[in-house]
């Protein structure tokens, strides 16, 4: 599974060596080259309206806000030389070259070049991150922005906090030509996907799986088979894909986390595949999630042999 999905394909050098010197990131944002985005409550500054871009900016035209201590992350380093950093402007009063919106992560991830969403996937679980890491966990202190972003460090007790990542598993159990799909409690109408759910402390991925389509569906599992995988910035987690083999047909729900589960032929979701990729969802039909999501894929390649148990 070769494919690259939205939030997914990072193609700067993140230069995680290089973040703690102080004075080359200082004669970063001196070089008029360097670009910086700037995203108030987490959503990004973007030109448009008619084709949605970045609106990546020179420093020099955030110097005011830098130095008044505005949350700065250094993104990377892209193929042009050209420093990338977030820099977090909610709360600022005035932002320079105000003819531009701010846009939905969610919402704009689709419609924007998929290296430049997966850009836009690091910066809002870092500024995100930050947002709900201003104490020390293991003290209470206050804890201050060090490595050009990337780590807290407590003044107090010396601890430092690094940016989390949240692995999820998200899987389709197959058994011969029919894929089981859920329905979730929170979502009305007819949309199905792929049952999902977080990684436990001391679990694997693959035995996250096989728990997570039993406590959903009452179904074991045997193989399981990771596909890929996909950021999903909101706030941090690593939507990890896999195939599962089915071993039980009989299906029992968790009635807490889903409204229903069923048994889908690989014919119905290919149609339900190409209905969910060409537009919204029709109340009157089942339906399957739009292709920003990694669930659209693990079902379209299943569906269209691209991918076997
Ligand atoms: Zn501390």
């Amino acid at each position: 599974m070769e494919d690259i999905y939205c939030f997914a394909g990072n193609a700067l050098d993140r230069v995680s060596a290089r973040r703690n010197d102080t004075e080359w990131i200082t004669a970063l944002l001196a070089d008029p080259a360097t670009r910086l985005l700037a995203l108030r409550d987490l959503k990004p500054l973007v030109r448009g309206p008619e084709k949605p871009a970045l609106d990546w900016q020179p420093a020099a035209s955030w110097r005011g806000q830098i130095e008044a201590g505005a949350l700065l992350i250094l993104l990377g380093i892209d193929d042009d030389g050209r420093a990338h950093f977030a820099i977090d402007a909610s709360g600022a009063s005035t932002a320079p070259d105000i003819d531009t919106e701010l846009v939905d992560v969610r919402t704009l991830g689709p419609t924007i070049p998929t290296g430049e969403a997966a850009i836009l996937a690091e910066a809002r679980s870092l500024i995100d991150w930050h947002a709900r890491h201003r104490f020390c966990a293991q003290c209470g202190s206050p804890t201050r922005v060090a490595s050009a972003g990337w780590v807290r460090r407590c003044p107090d007790c010396r601890a430092s906090h690094f940016p989390r990542t949240d692995p999820v598993v998200i899987m389709l159990a197959v058994r011969g030509d029919r894929a089981l799909l859920g329905r979730n409690r929170q979502r009305p109408g007819g949309r199905f996907s792929c049952l999902a759910g977080f990684v436990e402390p001391g679990e694997t991925p693959e035995e996250a799986v096989r728990r997570e389509v039993h406590e959903e569906a009452g179904i074991r599992c045997g193989r399981v088979r990771y596909l890929a995988a996909q950021p999903w910035p909101f706030p941090s987690s690593l939507m990890m894909g896999f195939l599962a083999e089915a071993l039980t047909e009989e299906i029992t729900v968790d009635p807490e986390e889903i409204a229903e589960a069923r048994w889908f032929h690989k014919d119905e979701m290919r149609e339900m595949v190409a209905r969910a990729a060409t537009g919204p969802d029709d109340p009157t039909k089942v339906s399957l999630p739009a292709p920003i999501a990694i669930a659209h894929h693990i079902c379209r390649r299943w569906a269209t042999g691209l991918d076997s148990i």
